[in-house]
């Protein structure tokens, strides 16, 4: 096994101060750190700035490769592809996405989720690990290496909920966010969760800009029936904190729709009621099928019965149609499984 550092797990600082106390200049830590995240070059012998011999030292002391691509399938309409990464606790899936003309990447943040959210195929396979924070950040520079494309917005919706891994997510977004390096600006980040109220509270205490998706789904009496984590975090808890503290950017409230579970008139009727007096956006997204899930997804009808309800509401409404649905790389959709 390699002794080397994975580079990815450092933050500017840190890779300063690391250098530092092994004797070496202190801008050579953000050099590297330059080299990495904004020229994109992975070869140390490459970092023409850097003398030779430093070169050499950092290639002993750095491990710089990206995480290994076992498969990758892109969408029909090529505008989404997935990637199925290996990591030290299994593999997982990232999914690029085009919108008009820039790219949203979905990362992921743990091997699988123990949350075991009913619709979910990432529940489905149970959990087998967090993602350390150079895994969360490499699946970025794996899919710029792959691809040649540094997407603009980021969003840690693909497999685990974040802020079961919050260290490491909070650590990853500090290297993701550093304007020396990829340089993603905190509200082009959206973390989502189920709503783990704790971690949240400390998130948003940190980041008050940052993008919050929560991931509502059902209304609270009908919601442990498909989100069982309901039981240990109520949603109720995550309603009341926005409506008391109306100052903190306002977050997304994510509605899937599956058919005969939550997507009757009742049901929007009980939202809008529930969303009352909170600043949020709702966006509805029909339910992606996955063959291995009982559940259907909803008709225009009733996807359109639904709005029009929510529209009587203050907060704006929109539809997410998921991309990659073809390529199972939708919503909901990823399971960390081979590609056949
Ligand atoms: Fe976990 Fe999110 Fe899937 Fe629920 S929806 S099981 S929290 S990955």
């Amino acid at each position: 096994m390699s002794s080397k550092s994975i580079i990815f797990n450092f933050t500017r600082n840190e890779l300063i101060e690391i250098l530092t106390k092994k004797g070496f200049p202190p801008y050579l830590g953000g050099q590297i750190f330059s080299w990495v995240y904004t020229k994109h070059e992975l070869n140390p012998d490459n970092f023409t700035n850097i003398s030779k011999e430093n070169r050499k030292k950092i290639g002993e002391l750095f491990d710089f490769s990206p995480l290994k691509v076992i498969d990758s399938r892109k969408s029909v309409e090529e505008e989404t592809e997935k990637f199925l990464l290996r990591v030290k606790n299994g593999y997982i899936e990232t999914v690029l996405m085009k919108q008009n003309d820039y790219y949203t990447q979905c990362v992921s943040s743990q091997v699988g989720c123990k949350l075991g959210c009913k619709f979910c195929a990432t529940g489905e396979i149970g959990f087998k690990g967090n993602l350390s924070a150079d895994e969360i950040v490499s699946q970025v520079a794996t899919v710029k290496k792959a691809t040649n494309i540094l997407p603009k917005n980021l969003v840690y919706m693909g497999m685990g909920e974040p802020l079961l891994n919050y260290e490491n997510v909070l650590k990853s977004i500090e290297i993701l966010s550093d304007r020396e390096g990829y340089d993603f600006g905190i509200r082009r980040i959206t973390i989502s969760t189920i709503g783990i109220l704790d971690n949240l509270k400390k998130l948003v205490n940190r980041y008050p800009n940052i993008g919050i998706a929560i991931s509502l789904n059902a209304i609270p009496e009908k919601r442990t029936a498909i989100i069982p984590a309901e039981r240990k975090y109520p949603i109720m808890d995550i309603i009341n904190f926005y409506r008391e503290n109306k100052r903190i950017a306002r977050p997304t409230l994510e509605y899937t729709l599956m058919d005969g579970i939550n997507s009757s008139k009742e049901d929007a009727k009980k939202l809008l009621k529930l969303l009352k007096n909170i600043r949020c956006k709702i966006n509805l997204i029909p339910y992606n099928e996955n063959p291995k899930l009982p559940y259907k997804t909803v008709s225009e009808e009733t996807l359109n019965d639904f709005i029009k309800i929510l529209f009587k509401g203050d907060n704006a409404v929109t539809v997410r149609r998921s991309k990659g649905k073809d390529i199972l790389g939708g919503c909901g959709q990823l399971s960390g499984e081979m590609y056949d």
